[in-house]
């Protein structure tokens, strides 16, 4: 399952923002969340469209599909030459698939705050400097490993591997993350790919506020928003601290009526799901069946056989063609026996690329 992993310094709401993901459970029906380790939850995606399919199946049961978060500790400055944490909490950033980096942006003397004043892009300088200093020791272990053939002239791989490695130091020596690096062919972003860089993954900014600053930001947020305008990342204002409390009322409706009485109509923790999925460039397709009806998450961009695989491994071994109903046939004709006698299902080979909202069926070889 695709992870995403919370990081920021000390005392920013971290925690906090995993405690309302974590009680996101009583947010809304349907909506579970269970807590594998004290770090990690599996939260499940909210969709619509999946209730909109088992309305017409009547299945046995509905799986949503879920990604994983996790709060990840211990940064501090110096986590890159071990301090803290250091390096145990940087090799859990790396198998993050990406990244949701919380930043302080309220004030309370009660609440202990490096340097005694909060300021949102000093912190994410400090955290972003451990990670590009932490890829630099990376991509130099690796440089030093090709560097000889490459040079000898002999191994053609070494030789791009090499040029890889360089373009991606040049651009970390420049404090720029290796997100930020082009590559031209897809053998070249591959081996960008398999170094795992820590400055490689998405990332999405929030920006932790008091509950008077939930809908309209502070000027910290105007700030930060402005030092990141070139990241072209996503920025969400979240008031971490009151959503926990209300995410922690019994009834649905109490929380509707706090949520908006903050001048919400969603909670941050929807939004934040639902910018993670956007974040991570990734898309759902369904099964649906009189045994169930579920939710598939697949990369955007990827193909049937590798859509089959996300199911089983065998399906895609084994992968022969799929049937595929568009979502918008599926609701509109409302049952599969008609989409099939309007000519709307479409027998689809290995190069089909799957969108959004597709109805699978596999056919496959055992
Ligand atoms: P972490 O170290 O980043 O995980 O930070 P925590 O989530 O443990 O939060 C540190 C402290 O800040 C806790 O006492 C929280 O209750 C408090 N806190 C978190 N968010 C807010 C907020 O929006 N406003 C205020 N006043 N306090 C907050």
């Amino acid at each position: 399952s695709l992870q995403c992993g919370i990081i920021g310094l000390p005392n920013v709401g971290k925690s906090t923002l995993f405690n309302c993901l974590s009680n996101a459970k009583a947010q809304a029906a349907n909506f579970p969340f269970c807590t594998i380790e004290p770090n990690i939850g599996v939260i499940t995606v909210p969709d619509e469209r999946l209730n909109k399919l088992a309305e017409l199946v009547h299945p046995q049961k509905i799986v949503p599909t879920t990604i994983e978060i996790v709060d990840i500790a211990g940064l501090v400055k110096g986590a890159s030459k071990g301090e803290g944490l250091g390096n145990k909490f940087l090799s859990h950033i790396r198998e993050t698939d990406a990244i949701i980096h919380v930043l302080r942006c309220f004030d309370d003397e009660n609440v202990s705050h490096m340097d005694g004043v909060v300021d949102p892009v000093r912190d994410k300088e400090i955290v972003d400097t451990e990670l590009l200093l932490k890829d630099l020791e990376t991509i130099e272990s690796r440089i030093n490993k090709v560097e000889k053939q490459a040079k000898t002239g002999g191994e053609k791989d070494a030789k791009v591997a090499f040029e890889v490695y360089r373009k991606i130091k040049e651009s970390l020596l420049r404090g720029e993350p290796a997100r930020t690096v082009n590559f031209e062919t897809k053998d070249e972003e591959k081996i960008a790919h398999d170094l795992f860089l820590l400055t490689a993954k998405p990332v999405l900014y929030v920006c932790n506020v008091d509950e008077s600053a939930a809908i309209t930001g502070n000027a910290y947020v105007d700030t930060f928003k402005k030092a990141v305008e070139n990241e072209n990342a996503e920025v969400l204002v979240v008031a971490a601290k009151i959503e926990s409390e209300i995410a922690e009322l019994d009834t649905y409706e109490d929380r509707q009526l706090f949520l908006s009485e903050l001048g919400l109509e969603e909670s941050g923790v929807n939004r934040l799901i639902k910018a993670a999925y956007r974040l991570l460039n990734l898309q759902t397709f369904f099964t649906a069946g009189p045994q169930e009806v579920r939710a598939w998450t697949f990369h955007k961009g990827w193909k049937a056989p590798q859509c089959a695989g996300v199911i089983h491994s065998d399906f895609e071994k084994g992968f022969i063609r799929a049937e595929v109903i568009k979502y918008d046939d599926y609701i509109a004709y409302k049952s599969e026996t008609a989409v099939k006698e309007a000519g709307k299902m479409y027998i689809e080979g290995k190069d089909y690329i799957v969108e959004d909202g597709d109805v699978m069926h596999f056919r496959f070889n055992v």
